[in-house]
């Protein structure tokens, strides 16, 4: 297979004299493997070894210079996923010298972004593994731009979503297997290699049973930037008509909903609203998006097609239905994200608690959930078990038996964990987006001394508003104050609406006391505290 890399015009013998003369250049971020991200300049690869290599030249620059803290256990993360021993990037050294020996290289001009896709067959895994990790990563190398090309290097065919990959940048991603069609030895001019996991915020269970991401680095603000640019380069449509309406998700070949229709006749009575089911295999993905982004909820049985919450409005519902003996605070991707500060999403989980509403396919492949071929005592102790216990990702039996059965919905149970999460408020979409912006420290702040000299502990202090606060618009302020006496290690803390206040209730007269002050805005948007005040009494 060939592909077009002259779109870029190179002079080669300049690019092989910069080769010879620089050999490879390396300048990286992070101090850990699980975080850094390099940009080369004459990165190579050998697509008969299937190696990267490095040429030391009197001019090459590798840094961080880890020697054989290179291997330990790698350079760099290649895809998203956290220090997964499949994903590990690294690459050999050769002297320039040793070019001469070699068949001649061919230059790849575009600045390439070099990376592994996770999992390319699964929607969750496109968006949160790769998509959205691509997107920040361009955005954090400024010349990651429309004309980059992105190279993927974990070895997989284009996969079902291939089309989302391609909206990245003007030229056709590059698969492993293609890079052979190009050469021997190929050499990216300028690359970067790795991906940014700042957006990420799920973990899958490798190492520790699957849960979110410990520090969560991104909100629905960078959520819907992504979304906006996928919407503008799918060129979907946005439906001027304000009716309300509900999207039902709908899963075609397993974990399947039985009784589809009666569910989407019970949401439409109950909540007056029209009710459309989708499916990935019936729609285009701009139609998908199209729906979903005017929806004032979305339900679907726990699954990657859930990712799709991304393009949810402020303000919709997302509706999570769990199978029989499957704990949804156990596998909570989707609750993750419709949480994230800012996405401005109600999030329902709904569980099927009655063993006679499931069907179980202990006969198919395992891969599918089958339990055949496990030993009879374990086949019986996985079907009365009530509940999965935690495990690891991927193979658990237990998991994928009850995570492939299909449900029939008690639809009277789902709309009253609706109605818990939401109340019966209608329409639902017209929930105020709450603001993210914090209020700067307070200013000014002061002590001030007692009228007279008595013998009773009085600490009059007062402060100025951020300054920030006089542009926001804010529904209520508040100022939280630490006092602690000089010398002691507690604090009184107070949570006041004022702005200047005599504290009397445990101060002593004749005291040094240190002052911290914060404001505290909509009740969670805690600012940082002012320098410290001191205060005698
Ligand atoms: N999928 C689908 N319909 C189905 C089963 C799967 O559209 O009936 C999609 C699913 O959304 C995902 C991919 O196929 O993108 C792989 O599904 P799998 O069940 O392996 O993963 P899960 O949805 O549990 O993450």
């Amino acid at each position: 297979q060939t592909q077009e890399l002259s779109q870029v015009k190179i002079d080669y013998h300049a690019a092989l004299q910069a080769l010879m003369e620089d050999g490879t250049r390396m300048a990286c971020t992070g101090t850990m493997h699980t975080e850094r991200i390099c940009r080369f300049e004459s990165l190579c690869y050998s697509t008969n070894i299937d190696e990267f290599v490095f040429f030391h030249s009197n001019a090459s620059i590798l840094l961080p210079n880890l020697g054989s803290r290179r291997f330990q256990p790698a350079l760099l993360d290649l895809s998203s996923a956290e220090d997964h021993s499949a994903q590990y990037f690294n690459f050999v050294e050769l002297t320039i010298d040793a070019l001469q020996f070699m068949p001649k290289p061919v230059f790849v001009p575009d600045v390439a972004l070099i990376m592994n896709r996770f999992n390319p067959d699964n929607l969750m895994h496109v968006f949160h593994d790769d998509l959205l990790p691509i997107y920040y990563t361009m955005q954090l190398f400024p010349d990651l731009d429309q004309e980059s090309r992105l190279v993927f290097m974990e070895g997989w065919n284009e996969g079902p979503h291939f089309d989302l990959y391609k909206l990245f940048s003007n030229k056709q991603p590059l698969l492993k297997d293609h890079l052979k069609g190009l050469g021997k030895l190929l050499c990216f001019t300028k690359s970067y290699v790795g991906l940014s996991k700042m957006t990420t915020w799920y973990q899958y269970g490798f190492i520790q049973p699957q849960r979110p991401k410990a520090n969560l680095l991104i909100s629905g603000n960078e959520i819907r930037q992504f979304t906006n640019f996928l919407v503008e380069k799918l060129n979907v449509t946005t439906d001027s008509s304000s009716e309300e309406y509900i999207v039902v998700f709908s899963r075609t070949i397993n974990r399947l909903i039985l009784n589809e229709a009666e569910l989407i006749l019970g949401l439409a009575q109950e909540f007056q609203m029209k009710t459309i089911v989708v499916t990935l295999d019936d729609h285009s993905f701009s139609d998908l998006v199209r729906l979903i982004r005017g929806a004032s909820m979305l339900i679907s049985m726990h699954g990657a097609q859930l990712v799709m919450a991304l393009f949810l409005p402020p303000g919709a519902v997302v509706v999570e239905l769990f199978p029989y003996a499957i704990n949804p605070e156990h596998y909570t991707p989707y609750k993750t994200l419709a949480s994230l500060p800012g996405m401005d999403l109600q999030y329902v989980a709904w569980r099927n608690t009655k063993e006679v509403n499931t069907v179980t396919h202990p006969n198919r492949p395992w891969e599918q959930g089958g339990i055949a071929h496990l030993a009879q005592s374990q086949q019986e102790r996985i079907k009365k078990s009530k509940e999965v216990p935690r495990h690891l990702c991927c193979r658990n039996p237990e998991w994928l038996f009850r995570a492939y059965q299909d449900t029939i919905v008690d639809i009277s149970s789902v709309i009253s964990a609706i109605h818990q999460t939401v109340g019966s408020k209608l329409p639902l979409k017209k929930i105020m987006s709450s603001s993210l912006i914090y209020p700067g420290k307070v200013r000014d702040s002061k002590c001030h001394p007692p009228d007279q000299v008595t013998n009773v502990g009085k600490l009059s202090i007062s402060w100025e508003v951020p300054w920030n606060l006089k542009y926001l618009k804010v529904k209520e302020v508040k100022y939280e104050v630490w006092i602690q006496e000089r010398g002691e290690n507690t604090y009184m803390p107070y949570i006041l609406p004022y702005q200047n206040y005599t504290f009397m209730e445990n101060i002593k007269p004749f005291t040094a006391y240190m002052v911290w002050i914060r404001c505290i805005i909509n009740e969670n948007l805690l600012g940082p505290f002012a320098e410290v005040l001191t205060c005698n009494t």
